[in-house]
């Protein structure tokens, strides 16, 4: 039901989908789930995949353990999964006469304007040839510090430059509980989550914190992203038979409405970035002119934090530390430091040459 009117769903699966405890490749149920897709298809919704899988069967193939793995190896048996991996779901999806084909993206290509703009195109042209693109973090070259290391923030980025209508997180999970279930009976499942920000705080101080360490919190993560593009999120238990139909049918997920968004494409990849490089403090008078639609100038900045280049993603914050907005710099740290506090018109002296008078344009800018 909740997919009813999505035109372009994005729908992730994790690793522990495809391999059952004992390493056995769970065939059945991605046959199932390829026909999900095609009910999908037919009723004309444009479909991404994005896959988990990589690692886990490089070191089914390779017999290794992946507790025990250190980044660099890891990288390495991700490039001999990602072949076990596109062979899987190719021999499995041209069963029932699916076309698949695989993007592999970064960090790095998610925010960084151009490329991602590159990447909808790609998209866009794979519907068009009636391909579904089946999405990896591009696990061989992503150091540790560029590096997603999830796929629930990685899909829900690539759902924002989709312009997708609804995410669907299949894990092992029915949800978000109130309570961690495996410690609480009483633990009731959360079927929709219209005011993330608020209702996660209630969640959390009832203590849930500890639930699924890492694993719920990406999902949060991802599901604030989706929030703010205006793209509905769902997560839901995938271990069963054709999942996304059990979905529709029985209802028994978490739900995350996304308030609609007004943003443009612009400042909907502005604000969900996920690496914002640094802050800048500002005064109560430029936090006012920022509220009310104007740009950041260096008279009103207290303090620059991070090193950062003209054109990266910071955060402003007042100075009361609350974040209030995020933007473009089109400053580097190192010229805030020298020019912060000063009126516009002795920027082109200190700095020695002629350069913006605003150091966050507010149409590169986007209030929280
Ligand atoms: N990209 C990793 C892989 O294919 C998985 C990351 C995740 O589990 O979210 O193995």
């Amino acid at each position: 039901m909740h997919l009813k009117n999505s035109k372009v769903v994005v729908i992730k699966i994790g690793s522990s989908l495809l391999v059952d405890n004992t390493r056995k490749i769970r065939k059945k149920w991605l046959l199932s789930f390829a026909k999900d897709i095609k009910k999908l298809k037919s009723k004309n919704k444009k479909v991404i995949i994005v896959s988990s899988g990589a690692i886990a069967l490089g070191c089914k193939k390779m017999n290794y353990k992946k507790a025990n793995l250190k980044l660099d190896k890891s990288q390495a048996i991700a490039s001999v999964g990602q072949i076990e991996l596109m062979n899987l779901f190719s021999q499995i999806f041209s069963k029932i006469g699916l076309n698949i084909s695989q993007i592999l993206l970064t960090l790095e290509d998610t925010e960084e304007r151009r490329r991602s703009i590159n990447a909808k195109r790609t998209f866009e042209n794979l519907f068009d040839l009636d391909y579904i693109p089946v999405v990896n973090e591009n696990d061989t070259i992503a150091t540790s510090e560029i590096k997603y290391g999830d796929n629930d923030r990685l899909a829900s980025r690539v759902a924002q430059i989709t312009n997708a209508d609804t995410l669907i997180l299949l894990s092992d999970v029915d949800g978000l509980f109130t309570k961690n279930p495996k410690i609480f009976k009483d633990a009731q499942l959360i079927k929709k989550i219209e005011h993330i920000e608020n209702e996660i705080k209630d969640i959390y101080i009832k203590g849930v914190t500890e639930f699924g360490k890492g694993g719920m919190n990406t999902k949060i993560e991802a599901a604030k992203i989706c929030n703010l593009a205006g793209c509905n999120m769902i997560i839901a238990n995938g271990l069963y038979l054709n999942p996304i139909n059990r979905i529709e049918k029985n209802n028994n997920c978490t739900l995350f409405v996304s308030k609609i968004s007004k943003l443009d494409a612009r400042k909907k990849w502005i604000i969900s970035s996920v690496s914002p490089k640094g802050e800048l403090t500002i005064d109560d008078g430029a936090k006012k002119a920022l509220i009310n639609g104007k740009s950041l100038l260096a008279a009103g900045i207290k303090k620059v934090s991070g090193k950062f280049n003209k054109g990266d993603h910071i955060k402003i914050i007042d100075i009361k530390n609350n974040e209030f907005a995020r933007g473009l710099s089109s400053f580097s740290s190192d010229e805030i430091v020298k020019i912060l506090g000063c009126h516009s018109k002795e920027i082109e002296k200190i700095l020695g040459y002629i350069s913006k008078s605003e150091v966050v344009h507010k149409d590169d800018m986007v209030t929280i």
